[in-house]
C-alpha cells in the first residue's frame, strides 16, 4: 500500500538532527504556541485596561460627594472635570488610605484625593513617586505620632525615615479644610504641597519640579518680603507661613487653592507667580 511521502522538518543542521518533526506536528506546535501568545496577551490586556479602570471608577454617590464639598472641582469646566475625575481615580487606584483608629469613609478617599489632585492639576503627567500610603488619624497628633499625647498639635506630615512614602492626616482637620468654605486653610492641600516640593529631594520651599529657574530669584524675594510682613503683624497669610521657606510654600498655595479671588486682589504678585508655579489660575466662588 501506497504510504505518502512523510516529510520530515530538521530544526538543527549544523549537527546531527536532536528533534524531527513531521509537517503536522510543526503545525500542531505552531497552533498551541498561537494560542497560549493569545491567552497570554488577553490576560495583561485585561488586567491593564477595562477590568481595572471599571473597579476603580468613581460611582455616582463619589461624584455627588466631590460636586457637594471641593468648589474646584465644581468651577472646572465639563472636559477638566472629566480629567480631575480620572486623575484621582488614578491616584485612589495607586495610593492606600488607611484609618488608624478611624474609619476611612467614602468622603474621605474623595478628599485625600482631591487635595492630591488640586496642586498639580496643572502637570498632566505627574504622578507622586514618593508616596504609597495616606495614614487618617482621627485629630491631632505629636511629632512621635502619638494621638493620646498631651502635646498633639500636629494636623498633618509628610513622613521621613521610617515613615517614608507615607503621608499623615488628621481626618478631623481632612474635612475641615473642606467644610470652611470661605478660609484660606486646607491642610491636606498643604501637606501634598510639602510633597510636591519634596520630588526634587529636599522640602525647602523652592520645588524644582514645578519652578523653572527664571522665577526662583523673583520667588525667593517675595517669600522674603512676605515673611517679613507676618513677622511685622502686617499680613493676613497664616502665621505659620513665616516659620520657613517650605512652610511658606504651603501655606501661600492654601491661599492660592482656597481663596484664589482674594489672593489675588490682596497679593498680585504673590498670585502671579504661583500660577505660574502651579500652570494653573483656580476659580472658587
Ligand atoms: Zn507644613
Amino acid at each position: 500500500m501506497f504510504h505518502g511521502k512523510k516529510l520530515n522538518v530538521f530544526i538543527l543542521f549544523m549537527q546531527p538532527p536532536l528533534f524531527i518533526f513531521t509537517i503536522m506536528e510543526v503545525i500542531v506546535i505552531v497552533l498551541v504556541t498561537l494560542a497560549a501568545l493569545f491567552l497570554i496577551l488577553k490576560v495583561l490586556f485585561t488586567k491593564q485596561h477595562p477590568k481595572v479602570v471599571e473597579k476603580d471608577r468613581l460611582s455616582n454617590e463619589e461624584i455627588a460627594l466631590l460636586e457637594l464639598h471641593v468648589p474646584y472641582y465644581n468651577e472646572l469646566n465639563e472636559a477638566d472635570k472629566e480629567e480631575f475625575v480620572h486623575r484621582m481615580q488614578h491616584f485612589l487606584a495607586t495610593t492606600r488610605i488607611t484609618g488608624v483608629n478611624v474609619e476611612v469613609e467614602p468622603i474621605d478617599r474623595i478628599l485625600v484625593a482631591a487635595s492630591a489632585i488640586i496642586p498639580i492639576f496643572g502637570f498632566k503627567d505627574w504622578e507622586y513617586i514618593n508616596l504609597n500610603e495616606v495614614l487618617l488619624y482621627p485629630d491631632a497628633f505629636d511629632e512621635t505620632f502619638d494621638q493620646a499625647s498631651a502635646d498633639r498639635t500636629t494636623l498633618g506630615v509628610v513622613g521621613t525615615g521610617p515613615y517614608q512614602n507615607i503621608m499623615i492626616l488628621s481626618r478631623h482637620e481632612l474635612r475641615q479644610g473642606f467644610i470652611n468654605k470661605t478660609g484660606k486653610t486646607n491642610t491636606a492641600i498643604h501637606e501634598f504641597v510639602h510633597l510636591v516640593d519634596k520630588t526634587d529631594g529636599e522640602v525647602d520651599g523652592v520645588p524644582e519640579a514645578l519652578l523653572s529657574k527664571k522665577y526662583v530669584l523673583p520667588w525667593l524675594d517675595l517669600v522674603r518680603t512676605n515673611i517679613e510682613r507676618i513677622q511685622k503683624n502686617k499680613s493676613d497669610i497664616n502665621p505659620y507661613g513665616a516659620t520657613n521657606k517650605a512652610e511658606f510654600l504651603a501655606v501661600a498655595a492654601e491661599y492660592f487653592f482656597e481663596r484664589p479671588d482674594l489672593l489675588q486682589e490682596k497679593h498680585p504678585e504673590l498670585y502671579e507667580l504661583l500660577s505660574k508655579m502651579f500652570r494653573q489660575e483656580p476659580k472658587v466662588e
